[in-house]
């Protein structure tokens, strides 16, 4: 290996490690589903995405099976050669409907598809307003479109207003966009969106809604932007097909010119394997669910609910949480990890979320509920934080 990157790698583990922020990976050994095996024990699972459970749907795993026994393993090729199956145009069909737009466009992961769509859309002489706490994959999806990125303070309306009159009066770019989680993942809490929509409107910024959380789990399951009743109105809804639909893959919904641009200019399209059969066969079934009936969606908010109630009032700081995801904060670092630590040998499996990925201090174990989760389950979840907070002088 060459020396310095041998003391480049050392010298960085070791500061991080110091630091308790290494972030070490547990594999779990079997289904991502309410109770999760790791280690060989059994534990209460609440860090998954699998929202309404859909990850380890039995009928989900009959037409991933059938969708390979006729199609195969593999897409074979990228999208743009022969990679695109029927089937994969049957799904964006699917999203399109699911969403409430004339079109989508279907891609192998929702953060490849933040990469991929943003850069698509704007370039070097162009603007994007972009809430301080987007996600990555949106913050590398702005770098990589190489227009000036401007941060708008976290859900501050007249900070995006000042901004929006900034960068369209001033005449130094061209096209200016506005992206903006529809949940935040770290927190809970909803993105503003009829007031995004209405300075939009004012300034003609392009609107980008990262529906990642909201998918599922808002709009009766179908989303921010349709809990909103905005679907006419939000330029460029992105999601995610791995959390509450519970396969793999990301897409944009919007109007078909959209679509048709990002098909012939968006590069993991272009260069990049298309999703397998079994993939995209368990996706179109699970929007087919998520569409025909609410019933998971009302029990994942049911739980949510109730859990949120709980921690609340064993004195847990949940923060601004409006959704399911319910964070516990606990500020130093070192303490949440030392918190989650105890949760899993205690019987809960609720992981620390540390910087970088949170901002320094704010520390937190995030639980994520789900509708696969029974009462049973959460009471005993919610004993054992007990035991441990007061443990750990976090409860009183
Ligand atoms: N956007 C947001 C807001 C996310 O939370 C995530 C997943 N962590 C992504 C995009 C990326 O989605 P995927 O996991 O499908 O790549």
């Amino acid at each position: 290996m060459s020396k310095i990157l041998d003391k480049f790698l050392n010298e960085n583990l070791e500061e991080l490690r110091n630091a308790g922020l290494y972030n070490e990976i547990d594999p779990v050994e079997g289904p991502n589903g309410p109770t999760i095996k790791i280690g060989g024990k059994e534990l209460i699972n609440l860090s998954s995405n699998n929202y309404l459970g859909l990850a380890t749907d039995e009928d989900l795993k009959v037409l991933a099976k059938e969708a390979t026994d006729k199609y195969g393993v593999g897409a074979g090729a990228v999208r743009t050669i022969n990679g695109t199956l029927d089937i994969h145009v049957e799904l964006e069909k699917k999203i399109a409907e699911f969403k409430g737009t004339e079109a989508a466009i279907s891609y192998q992961s929702g953060f490849n598809c933040n990469m991929a769509a943003i850069s698509a859309v704007m370039n070097k002489q162009d603007a994007i307003l972009s809430d301080e706490l987007n996600h990555a994959s949106i913050i590398d999806g702005c770098r990589l479109s190489g227009a000036k990125i401007i941060r708008v303070k976290h859900q501050d309306m007249d900070d995006l207003r000042a901004k929006a009159k900034e960068a369209t009066e001033s005449g130094e770019y061209g096209k200016v966009m506005y992206i903006t989680d529809g949940v935040f993942s770290m927190d809970g809490n909803v993105a503003n969106l009829p007031e995004i929509v209405e300075i939009a409107k004012e300034f003609d910024l392009i609107t980008y809604v990262d529906d990642a959380h909201g998918s599922g789990v808002m709009g009766k399951g179908k989303g921010t932007v349709k809990h909103f009743g905005l679907e006419k109105e939000i330029d460029m809804q992105m999601g995610t097909l791995s959390k509450a639909v519970g396969v793999v893959g990301g897409y944009v919904a919007g109007k078909q010119n959209l679509i048709d641009w990002l098909k012939v200019r968006s590069r993991p399209f272009l260069f990049s394997t298309a999703v397998t059969p079994a993939d995209v066969a368990a996706t179109q079934g699970a929007l087919q669910k998520i569409m025909d009936s609410t019933e998971l969606h009302d029990k994942l908010w049911e739980n949510g609910d109730y859990l949120k109630a709980g921690l609340k009032k064993l004195g847990f700081d949940i923060g601004q949480s409006e959704t399911p995801i319910t964070p516990c904060i606990i500020g130093e670092e070192k303490l949440a990890q030392k918190f989650s630590k105890r949760l899993m040998e205690e019987g809960v499996y609720a992981k620390a979320i540390v910087f970088p990925t949170v901002p320094r201090g704010t520390g937190r174990v995030r639980n994520m509920p789900t509708a696969a989760h029974t009462k049973e389950m959460l009471d005993e979840a919610l004993a054992i934080y007990e035991k441990v907070g007061k443990e750990l002088g976090i409860l009183k």
